[in-house]
């Protein structure tokens, strides 16, 4: 089991019994080391780092990752959405739906699971 460190660049600053760590007398505040942790994929341990960690580098990383300069597009090709609903007899039944045309087309079961069964053009 890998441990691994909260990226949150405060993290240590949060003065919680947990993070006092060290020998007697030389005690700090350490940033969480854990071997799972639930937040941003796994690099956080509580959205407050989460959070600060996007105050701080958001702007660097959207810049090197690129930024939006223009509006992206979701075209009737690709607006397909599985969804599911039940009848009054309650039976579950399978649909995909159009998002722009509002257009339907029923699904069987297995298409609504399959994650690879798609109308959207890819
Ligand atoms: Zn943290």
């Amino acid at each position: 089991m890998t441990l691994k460190y909260c990226q949150g660049p405060d993290c240590h600053t949060y003065t919680t019994k947990d993070r006092l760590r060290g020998p007697a007398g030389s005690k700090t505040y350490q940033t969480r080391r854990r071997s799972s942790m639930y937040y941003g994929k796994g690099n956080f341990c509580s959205m407050q780092c989460y959070n600060d960690w996007a105050e701080k580098f958001s702007d660097r990383a959207i810049d090197h990752f690129g930024r939006l300069t223009e509006p992206k597009h979701l075209t009737e090709e690709n607006a397909w959405e599985k969804k599911y609903d039940w009848n009054s007899n309650h039976e579950t039944h399978y649909v995909y739906v159009n998002g722009i045309t509002g257009e339907h087309r029923p699904l069987t079961e297995a298409q609504f699971r399959d994650s690879n069964y798609t109308l959207n053009e890819r």
